[in-house]
Order: C-alpha cells, then structure tokens, then sequence
C-alpha cells in the first residue's frame, strides 16, 4: 500500500487526527476508525476535501473517542509502518506522520505532526531510517531528563548519574549491567511517559539491588508505589 494519496488534518480541542481519503466509493462521505487508531473516510468523487472536513468535525467528538480507545490496545505504531499507515506513536500518544519528498536530512515535529522529507516517498527504508533517527534523539533527550528527575528522588537522592546508552531491542526495555552500565530500549520515547519513569527508576533501582530479589522490590516499592500497574502496561505493549 502507497501512502495515502490525500490525507486531510482533524483538528479537535486535544489533538490533531489524520484522514486519509478514500475516494470514489459509495454516494455518501463515511467515517471508519480502524482498530489500529486510522481513521479512513469514504468519499464520493467530485467531493471537495473542505466538506469531507466540515463533515468529520460534525463528528469529532466521536472519532476522537473511537481513536483513544484504539491507543487504549496499546499498539505502537512503529517506524516501519508509518510509511503505510501515516501514525507514529510519541510518548503513548498518536500523531500523523507526512511523508514529502524533500531535501533536508532530518524529520522535523511541527505543529503535532512528524513531517518527514525523504528523496523518494515510496522509499520505506529511508522513511524508516529518518523516523527512527528523530526518535533516537528524542529518546536521548526523554531518557535524560527522566534519569535526572530519577536520580533526585528519594532514595536515590546523590547517587552519581550512570552511564547509558540507547538501542533498539527486541526483548528488553532496559538492561543494567554488573558494572552500573544502563542500556535503554529507544522504543521507550514511544510508551507513556508513566512507563518511561517506570523503567528509569526500575534500572536505577538495580544500582543498588542487581538481581530481582526482595530489596530490589521494596526499593522499586518505595519509588513507585504502583510500579506494578506499570509493568503490566509495558508487558501489554511486549506482548505485541
Ligand atoms: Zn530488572
């Protein structure tokens, strides 16, 4: 599948959701919300992109809860699949990808949507490679600021920052090594911001516990009261 050919912008008080038009079928304009969170509207030919609009914010109240309840499976729309689906997950919420042809190296955020300049838009590799740098860097800046603010707390309070790093893994949200060494899954600046802290403050934890042993949870305990709410929600996302 190409990318959608004409993707038209929904913008509700909260957020701003993408359609992508469909056109030339049936006689009247339809809305669809497919369960993983697109919204497709079927357009009769010769309709204008301003009516299907005008159309769509007459139901904006239901296609936003119809596409939140579709984040609420927790699927994370993954780089890969931007080029054919138009969504990209940013710290648990969903946001339009545009895909155009263009000359700058780096994808750029604007305005709540990720707009992507690649050579060729057909191109899904490139489109990959640029979605996952710009997450990359986000994760870079997320990660940091989350192991700052995690340091802070009690009971880490004046523990030296580790070193880290990102990579993306299959498997594993995050590793920390016999030699204090934290590794983060990039994926992560995809989740909530609820499960970020999870994590930082899980592999901080092991700072000082290096196994998964009594101490180790009531460490975790005293930092997140409701780390394992948390960790479901991350294994839901695993589990994909
Ligand atoms: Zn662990």
């Amino acid at each position: 599948m190409r990318p959608a050919a004409e993707t038209l912008i929904l913008e509700t008080a909260s957020r701003k959701i993408p359609l992508s038009l469909e056109r030339g079928k049936g006689r009247r304009i339809r809305i669809a919300v497919l369960d993983d969170g697109r919204v497709r509207a079927s357009v009769p030919r010769g309709v204008a992109p301003a009516r299907v609009l005008a159309f769509a914010r007459e139901k904006a109240a239901w296609i936003e809860r119809a596409v939140r309840k579709s984040e609420t499976r927790i699927r994370l729309h993954a780089p890969a699949k931007s080029a054919e689906t138009g969504l990209i997950s940013i710290l648990g919420q969903t946001y339009p990808v545009k895909i155009e042809p263009g000359r700058a190296r780096r994808a750029a955020f604007a305005d709540g949507v990720l707009v992507v300049p690649v050579a060729d838009i057909h191109d899904r590799e490139a489109v990959r490679r640029r979605i996952e740098s710009w997450l990359k860097r986000r994760a870079g800046q997320v990660l940091a600021a989350a192991l700052d603010r995690g340091l802070e707390a009690d009971p880490f309070g004046g523990l030296a920052a580790p070193p880290w790093s990102l990579r993306w893994m299959k498997r594993r949200w995050g590793s920390c090594g016999r030699d204090g060494r934290i590794v983060f899954n990039t994926r992560l600046v995809q989740t909530a911001p609820s499960l970020v802290e999870y994590v930082v403050l899980h592999e901080l934890c092991h700072l000082k516990h290096h196994d998964h042993g009594a101490s180790f949870y009531s460490l975790l305990a005293r930092c997140l009261p409701d780390w394992k709410e948390r960790r479901k929600a991350l294994n839901a996302i695993a589990a994909e």
